[in-house]
């Protein structure tokens, strides 16, 4: 039914390039070796030097360290000019990007190194201690680590976060990000072909354990080509990247489309709506992909209605719901709809879009380039007709190809119908008649703070080693800034109760968990609701937050 709607000056399908992905920075270096790929606080690097530094980067990997084809490489640090010169590099070392978080706690980023077998980590030095301490009991080989400050102009023409300055230097046996990138060899041979694993992305589950995301070369391609196309990227577009890029809205739309059409990308490595705002306006910025927490973030800057933004001709996201009144104050200052899409790790980001010439507010879109979606009944499997509430389920070109020696969970995250596989994504929603989709509630407990996921039982499980707590129950509850904030309630154990304060909790949880997923609000309470077999009854307290607001 979407094709009615479907944008007339789109193709409907499209034919997905069979080639390794590192053809996305060769081909754009070939058609505009002199043109700006990126700009990083004013400096400027053209499309030759940032795959002549990525050929470096890659010879490095294969003749000094001895990385092979499949080997697993991860890639701990924020936004820089770094991040992106090593995930081309890994790749045309025929090598696997494992892109971490980096707000990640200590003993998750062990887990995942652990658990993807990473013979080696790409950092910058502020992020030295905490891979130091986390390599211990993995396959960790190398480290290899560089600074803001290598890319930094020395004069930068827009405002450097005050965390940029402060760098630590870089001790002990780890590789300098200098000495791997002054390498000069003759690039390896590529051996990879476009369906072995390029990228394995993170994301966390319900059992609180972090899945990785099987995706080929094959599996990326088609939501970075759509992106190009729905969103008319071309050579002349300025694009804003201010998402993380190890993300996959980010690596998507921020990164790869943006190179892959031979734009020029405006790299930020810590959100600044100061600087944001003087980005879009000293590079007229076209194109900004982000989380709606950095509209309803950059629209609060006092004086914005002065500001110039007249050069933005798309503004969208995903990961998280826009809401109307920040959507709104958009349309008043730039006359822009908000382009709202919606996808998963899993999907490699976008399986629904808008279509920018008819988007509707607070909705996924329509379904993407060649994607099929339907609604079922999540206890039957049955499919459901338009306006009634069920599972999202999908088909899609880019689509995982299941979870990094995970087989059990892989198996349960799909269900087949009229004999085809489709991947359940948790969350319930409806399609209108027009073949739009909406999102109302989820079937999986998770939490989306600002666009982090949350997992509730993670949460629970390392608040259940404070000694002072007896039970624990985590929730969602409405926050105008970052939507969903972390809640958690607690009952104490008695001889604890009058001698502890939530915020001593509070404190212990910020300490001893990832910097956006630890509760924010903790309250203390007599007992939790629970069923007659004794389990929490997690929806019931989750209800009444939703009541509450
Ligand atoms: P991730 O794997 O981190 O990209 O998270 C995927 C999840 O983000 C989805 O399953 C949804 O629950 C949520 N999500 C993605 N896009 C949207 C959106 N536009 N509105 C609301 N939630 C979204």
């Amino acid at each position: 039914p979407w094709f009615k709607y479907w944008p007339s000056r789109l193709p409907k399908t499209l034919d997905y390039p069979k080639v390794p992905l590192t053809d996305i920075i060769e081909t754009s270096a070939r058609r505009y070796p002199d043109k700006t790929a990126v700009i990083y606080y004013g400096n400027k690097i053209s499309y030759r030097d940032l795959l002549e530094s990525i050929i470096r980067f890659s010879s490095f990997l294969v003749n000094e360290l001895g990385v092979r084809k499949g080997d697993r490489i991860a890639v701990f640090m924020p936004n820089s000019v770094q991040w992106i010169i090593a995930y081309f590099g890994i790749l045309r070392a025929n090598a696997i990007l494992v892109p971490i978080n980096p707000l990640i706690a200590d003993d998750e980023l062990n887990y995942i190194l652990r658990d993807s077998g990473s013979i080696g980590v790409v950092t910058l030095s502020s992020y030295l201690p905490k891979v130091i301490k986390a390599k211990e009991n993995t396959n960790v080989k190398f480290i290899i680590a560089g600074k803001f400050k290598d890319y930094l102009p020395s004069i930068p023409e827009i405002r450097i976060h005050p965390l940029m300055q402060k760098e630590p230097e870089i001790e002990g046996d780890v590789i300098k990000w200098n000495e791997a990138i002054s390498y000069k060899q003759s690039p390896p041979a590529i051996e990879v072909t476009p369906d072995d694993i390029a990228v394995i992305p993170y994301t966390s589950g319900t059992t609180g354990f972090p899945k990785g995301c099987i995706h080929t070369h094959s599996t990326i391609w088609p939501t970075v080509l759509g992106s190009v196309i729905w969103n008319m990227l071309t050579p002349s577009s300025i694009v804003l990247t201010s998402l993380p890029i190890f993300h996959v809205t980010g690596f998507v739309h921020s990164l790869n489309a943006p190179l892959y059409a031979g734009a020029t990308m405006v790299l930020m490595s810590i959100w600044d709506r100061e600087a944001a705002v003087d980005a879009i306006e000293k590079y007229k910025v076209t194109h900004w992909t982000n989380i709606a927490t950095m509209v309803i973030d950059l629209l609060a800057l006092p004086g914005i209605e002065k500001r110039n933004l007249s050069s933005l001709m798309l503004v969208g996201g995903g990961g998280a719901a826009m809401p109307e009144a920040v959507a709104k104050k958009l349309k008043e200052l730039t006359g822009l709809d908000y382009i709202e899409g919606y996808g998963l790790t899993e999907t490699m980001s976008q399986t629904h879009v808008n279509p920018p010439d008819r988007p509707k507010p607070q909705c996924l879109g329509i379904p993407h380039f060649g994607v099929d979606a339907l609604i079922i009944d999540p206890s039957t499997g049955e499919v459901l007709p338009p306006n009634k509430e069920g599972e999202i389920v999908v088909r899609c070109p880019s689509l995982f190809k299941g979870y990094w020696n995970k087989e059990e969970e892989t198996r349960k995250s799909f269900i087949t119908i009229n004999g085809m596989e489709y991947f359940r994504t948790g969350d319930l929603g409806y399609m209108d008649e027009e073949g739009y989709f909406f999102i109302v509630d989820r079937i999986k407990r998770m939490i989306n703070r600002a666009g982090y996921k949350v997992w509730p039982t993670k949460v629970e499980n390392k608040l259940y080693q404070h000694p002072a707590v007896l039970e624990a129950c985590v929730v969602a509850t409405p926050d105008p800034r970052v939507g969903e904030e972390v809640k958690a309630y607690i009952v104490l154990r008695p001889e604890y109760k009058g001698k502890i304060t939530p915020e001593e909790i509070r404190e212990w949880c910020k300490q001893h968990m990832s910097a956006y997923e630890y509760p924010r609000i903790i309250e203390f309470v007599d007992s939790l609701p629970k069923s007659g077999s004794g389990k929490i009854l997690w929806r019931v307290l989750q209800e009444r937050e939703k009541v509450k607001s």
